[in-house]
């Protein structure tokens, strides 16, 4: 029996969540936004995604107002991606799965998080312990890990070796 495309017995408030951010590659397209990923050339070289399905994904995310599709460029006309209030209300659980799948799964560290601000690592609920406050994403700094491939093949994961805030659009070098 093919499995059904809602959870329509289910009142309960992680099924109506994962009805708009449960679809395959959804959350990675999310990841990549706070990464600074706008365009979907640039989500389309770092997730690997095929294209169908990122034009899909970014137009569902689009019409949930997580993402908002801004005009950047006339002619021809291109847009970007950015995250909404309600799709950056998504970071706690992005961070907290990320925490889960790297001590539960993977046990490799691939980014670390810092408060931008006084360069302390987060807690993991996203707090700074040195300043006593949740950190604010736009505050939050991403920078590789140990465990990420120091020479990536793309030009999104290689513009994403230095540091940068959660957020800011990522520069990509020119090849
Ligand atoms: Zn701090």
């Amino acid at each position: 029996m093919a499995l059904g495309k809602d959870y329509a017995t289910q009142e309960c408030s992680i099924a109506s969540a994962l009805e708009v951010i449960g679809e395959r590659w959804t959350l990675l397209v999310i990841r990549d936004a706070f990464y600074g990923v706008r365009r979907y050339n640039d989500f389309l070289v770092h997730l690997g995604i095929p294209r169908a399905v990122l034009a899909a994904r970014l137009q569902a995310l689009t019409a949930q107002g997580i993402l908002e599709k801004r005009r950047y460029q006339e002619s021809p006309p291109r847009d970007e991606y950015v995250l909404t209030d309600r799709g950056i209300a998504l970071w706690p659980t992005l961070r907290a799965l990320g925490l889960w799948g790297r001590e539960h799964l993977t046990h490799v560290r691939l980014r670390f998080f810092r408060h931008a601000d006084c360069g302390t690592e987060l807690g993991p609920y996203g707090e700074c312990p040195a300043c006593g406050t949740v950190v604010p994403v736009p505050d939050v700094e991403v920078l590789p890990g140990p465990g990420l491939n120091p020479d990536p093949a793309d030009p999104v994961s290689r513009a994403l070796l230095k540091p940068k805030r959660l957020l800011e659009p990522v520069t990509i070098d020119p090849v």
